[in-house]
């Protein structure tokens, strides 16, 4: 059997952020840029930050390598510190809180984040609803441009905090977009799919292991 990796995604997985993230997104672009920004339908969906930021100078006509980027990430960061912890508009997905508490309790099993998010943002979403300190190392933003890669670097960091080679049939990702069930299959790792803010069929399309509404759901894994 050998020791088990939960890599969690954080939007749509463990909460739903509102709507804060992508104003102030949206903001930091167009204060840095001076140009409006529409974000293309679904450009959050499984994707870095990273990715983001480089997406939208592109669109623009922008030169990736003129400061933007890095003038953007810390102003998106700075103003995410000021904002996010008084929004009101996100949730904790339904059994979060009593899963994590579960599976922490159990030495078998590791926990990690798999996330888009920049670092300092990731822990600043986890905090707003208590969960930061179920997750003491993770792939992020910063690691990777493209999910697959991400996730990899996600088990790399963690292999290295816990001092642990997990195999892939140990890893299990938790996502909620075709992209983070896919990349778990790409790379041989099981999946688990929370379909709480997203369309239930399309996520069973990308054919996780396992799709849940919530958190309830999964007493015995
Ligand atoms: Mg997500």
């Amino acid at each position: 059997m050998g020791p088990k990796l939960y890599l969690f995604d954080i939007d749509g997985t463990l909460i739903h952020a509102g709507k804060t993230p992508s104003r102030v997104f949206a903001e930091s672009i167009e204060m840095v840029t001076g140009i409006p920004v529409v974000f293309p339908k679904g450009i959050f969906l499984g994707r870095t930050d990273t990715f983001i930021i480089r997406e939208m100078l592109r669109l623009s006509d922008l030169p990736p390598a003129d400061g933007y980027y890095e003038r953007i990430r810390e102003l998106f960061i700075q103003r995410m510190k000021d904002e996010f912890p008084r929004s009101t508009d996100g949730f904790i997905i339904p059994g979060v809180l009593d899963y994590l508490e579960n599976i922490s309790r159990n030495p078998q099993i590791k926990i990690g984040l798999v996330t888009g998010n920049f670092h300092t943002t990731a822990y600043i979403k986890l905090d707003r609803y208590g969960l930061a300190s179920y997750f003491p190392t993770g792939g992020f933003g910063e690691d990777a441009e493209e999910r697959n890669e991400l996730v990899i670097q996600a088990v790399k960091k963690a292999s290295s905090h816990f001092q642990t080679n997990f195999t892939p049939e140990n890893i299990t990702v938790f996502g909620d977009t075709r992209r983070d069930i896919e990349s778990a299959r790409y790379h041989g790792f099981n999946s688990v799919a929370i379909s709480r803010v997203r369309d239930k069929h399309e996520l069973a399309a990308a054919q996780p292991d396992i799709l849940i509404d919530n958190f309830f759901e999964l007493k015995d894994l």
